[in-house]
């Protein structure tokens, strides 16, 4: 069956990689994401190469909450929407004190609350049709937490809870609502962290990325964008429709410690 896939955050990393393997199935894939022209053409290529039946994009801030309607409103008009990943993230590390107030509320938005109003537009009418998933892209900090990271962790936390509820309200209505909380996962979004702690080692990436794993994954390897790609599609499938409620780790071993 064609479904509908709309996956947000996804002309890069986890969003793309996600967009790909969904595409894979022979779905229609709505992209979003603050892309330039040419890495839009570009994501859109990626998932019609990987065999999406159909591919949109569309645009908008997530930091703000006219634009994150405008964006459910326009997909919906697009196609009815089978499928949400909420994807989209954004990251900034300062202590509690030195956080700026700014970078809280736009973390907090796009993490959470986007999620949310997104949510809210989309799940009515999967229960309308009697199936549905929402897949949101939490994180090990969805459960644990590390210094520095308090908007982050804060908002992921939060994505984790809205998981549950939506579930629990959504129970009997074909559709499942999950979390999935990936530990490192090598994309842009930690090539900062990646770098930093190459500096360390004389610029040495390999050194500095396996020393940055090994802090908190005791697998010592870091997941890649397909295999929470991968993963997404499991969440989907037709004999998962029990599976709903669930913050599964993807984590090496992090969050088990
Ligand atoms: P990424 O930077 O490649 O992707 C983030 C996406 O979010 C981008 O497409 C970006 O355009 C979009 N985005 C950011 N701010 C936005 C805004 N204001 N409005 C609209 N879109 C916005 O990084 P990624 O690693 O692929 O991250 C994807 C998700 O996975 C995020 O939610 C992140 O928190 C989560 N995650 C990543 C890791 C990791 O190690 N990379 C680990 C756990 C969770």
């Amino acid at each position: 069956m064609t479904r509908t896939a709309f996956i947000t955050g996804s002309t890069s990393g986890i969003g793309l990689a996600v967009a790909s393997r969904l595409a894979a199935n022979g779905w229609a894939i709505g992209l979003h994401g603050l892309a330039t022209p040419e890495l839009r053409d570009e994501a859109l290529a990626v998932v019609r190469q990987a065999g999406a039946a159909e591919a949109a994009f569309f645009g908008g801030d997530l930091r703000d909450p006219a634009a994150v309607q405008g964006l459910a409103e326009a997909v919906q008009r697009w196609r009815p929407v089978d499928v949400l990943v909420n994807n989209a993230g954004m990251q900034h590390t300062a202590s509690v004190a030195a956080m700026p107030a700014e970078v809280w509320q736009a973390i907090l938005a796009v993490n959470l609350s986007a999620a949310f109003f997104l949510m809210q537009a989309l799940l009515p009418g999967m229960a309308g049709r009697g199936w549905g998933r929402v897949v949101n892209i939490a994180s090990v900090h969805g459960l644990v937490a590390s210094v520095n990271k308090a908007p982050y962790v804060a908002s992921k936390f939060g994505l984790v809870g809205l998981t549950k509820v939506a579930a629990l309200e959504y129970a009997q209505s074909g559709v499942t609502v999950n979390a999935i909380c990936p530990g490192w996962v090598e994309t842009a979004l930690i090539e900062p962290q990646i770098q930093a702690r190459a500096a360390a080692f004389g610029g040495d990436r390999d050194a500095g990325l396996k020393a940055l794993v090994l802090d908190k994954q005791p697998s010592g390897r870091m997941s890649q964008p397909s295999d929470i790609g991968e993963a997404v599609a499991m969440l989907c499938a037709d004999w998962a429709h029990n599976l709903t409620g669930v913050a599964l780790p993807i984590d090496g071993g992090w969050s088990a410690q």
